[in-house]
């Protein structure tokens, strides 16, 4: 890939953009595909019998076989939903309707590393059901404790676990394989959610060889992507058990005056008109990823994952939150520098062009509970960042300790 390839850049060329884990840029390909769709074959799906209408759905349509191949999964399991937020709420909202006439009171586990978008639509699904809610450790190293998660698994009720494949704050990597195992060999009616925001934009994930993962949720817009698309994946086999929260036009078989039958997958979780030009630019994001992140490119971002750790760790007043290691981690860091406000560093790289983020990074329980901070800075990589951009924030960040000292 070319860095010229996103016109971000060539619009600033000044931008150090270490915000990633926000959101990504977009190359030329994704952008113009939406133009494109407007331009040329603008029409809504599903409904029409007209030329364009055939041409659009059949783009939309294609769109989602070009995602599910990409993550290993048949067409009928990607439901397109507004992002990993929609994607959670829908699952957590499926299974509570699901589980609504069960009375015994199960535990929902989720875990210490996750973001908002994971937290609260189960708390509402608990409170609705009346089960628990529970939390799986982390441990020094700021990884998933699987022990501490062994331990939770064969002493509570475990119902649903929903948990992150990579955290937005301490780049911790969740190995799926070994806590999908293990889940399903203690409890094996237990169902598993995964959060895969922050790992989908750097990692190769495939489905098809994680049989133990029930529901995958992601975001576009982290992955080159549009905003305002994203995806839930659901087995077949699960799918075709839950009904839709989300009714409407769009999603049914027969409409009667008290009933109405539902259409089979995936038109039945998606009523009302879709974000087909959102879709169609998603899978252009997955061709480009496909097709420009050469090996090269992966092992450039993990190499300079390792700079950027290395050099961040030598500053004696910074602490790194996360893996101290680059293996098992992605390329988020968050820190914090000793007497100064993570909003301080944020506005002062900022003068400098750098653009991170500030804030609890939508992860409260981590920043009170485990990290005693209201905050952290953040700086997260993708693939067009080069080494001078870490060069940049690093002597930025040293100059500013130096200014505020
Ligand atoms: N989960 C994680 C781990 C995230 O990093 C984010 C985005 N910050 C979300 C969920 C929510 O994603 P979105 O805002 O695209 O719905």
């Amino acid at each position: 890939m070319n860095k010229s390839d996103f016109p971000i850049f060539t619009n600033h060329p000044e931008l150090v953009y270490l915000d990633n884990a926000a959101t990504s840029q977009k190359p030329s390909i994704v952008i113009n595909a939406i133009q494109d769709f407007y331009e040329k074959s603008n029409s809504n799906v599903h409904r029409g019998i007209h030329k364009l209408a055939e041409e659009s759905t059949i783009l939309y349509e294609n769109s989602r076989s070009t995602i599910a191949k990409f993550i290993g999964a048949k067409p009928e399991e990607i439901i397109f939903t507004s992002g990993t937020t929609e994607s959670l709420n829908l699952i957590a909202d499926m299974l509570g309707q699901y589980f609504g006439t069960s009375a015994k009171t199960k535990t929902i586990l989720l875990t210490e590393l996750e973001h908002h978008s994971n937290i609260l639509p189960w708390q509402k699904i608990a409170d609705i059901l009346k089960w628990k809610i529970d939390y799986v450790n982390i441990d020094n190293n700021y990884s998933l404790d699987i022990q501490d998660l062994d331990y939770r698994l064969r002493t509570l009720d475990v119902s649903i676990i929903s948990l992150t494949n990579m955290s937005n704050v301490t780049g911790s990597i969740v190995p799926l394989e070994e806590i999908g195992k293990l889940v399903k060999s203690k409890s094996p009616e237990t169902l598993i959610v995964v959060d895969g925001a922050q790992y989908v934009p750097h990692h190769k994930i495939d489905l098809s060889q994680l049989p133990e993962i029930d529901f995958y949720a992601f975001s576009g817009h982290k992955m080159m992507g549009p905003t305002g698309i994203g995806v839930l994946y659901g087995k077949e086999e699960l799918l075709t058990k839950l009904n839709p929260t989300k009714l409407g036009g769009g999603m049914i078989s027969k409409v009667e005056r008290e009933h109405s039958t539902y259409a089979n997958l995936p038109e039945k979780f998606e009523a009302g008109t879709p974000n087909i030009s959102g879709a169609i630019a998603l899978a252009s994001a997955i061709d480009y990823i496909i097709n420009e992140i050469t090996e090269d490119d992966i092992n450039k971002l993990y190499n300079l994952t390792q700079y950027s750790l290395t050099t961040l760790l030598s500053i004696p007043e910074l602490t790194v939150l996360g893996p101290q290691a680059s293996e098992n981690r992605g390329p988020v860091f968050s820190f914090s520098i000793k007497n100064i406000h993570p909003h301080d560093v944020a506005q002062y790289l900022d003068n400098d062009n750098i653009a991170i983020r500030a804030g609890h990074h939508c992860t409260q329980l981590l920043h009170r509970e485990v990290f005693n901070l209201p905050a952290t800075a953040r700086a997260s990589l993708y693939y067009y960042n080069e080494k001078d951009d870490i060069d940049k924030l690093i002597a930025s960040i040293k100059k500013l300790i130096t200014t505020f000292k």
